[in-house]
């Protein structure tokens, strides 16, 4: 498996679902479609598929990023209610303390 350390935010969760939801899905109609073809035949069923990327799609979307890190971005802290927004901090040793 991979080594690179996961976001175990909100939309990272129901994103890392949509692999196993197709192919839970795909096995479900070719199941299907094994057990009664005609009618629930893949050729009648496979829009499911579809339907089921964009549910996990939209669920996705709409689910809080709160607390989302990635490799390239640092982590989004929401700011208390109230309080100053926050001043990033100098990503560089030494910077801004003159001499
Ligand atoms: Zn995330």
């Amino acid at each position: 498996m991979s080594d690179r350390i996961r976001c175990a935010c909100r939309r990272c969760m129901i994103r890392g679902l949509m692999g196993p939801a197709v192919i839970i899905t795909v096995g479900v109609l070719f199941l299907l479609d094994q057990m009664r073809s005609g009618y629930f035949s893949f050729g009648n069923t496979y829009p499911v598929i579809l339907i089921v990327i964009g549910v996990i799609s939209l669920a996705a979307a709409a689910a809080p990023a709160d607390g989302h890190f990635s490799e390239s971005a640092p982590p989004v802290v929401p700011a208390a209610p109230g309080s100053a927004p926050t001043v990033p901090q100098s990503q560089f040793p030494g910077q801004g303390q003159g001499q």
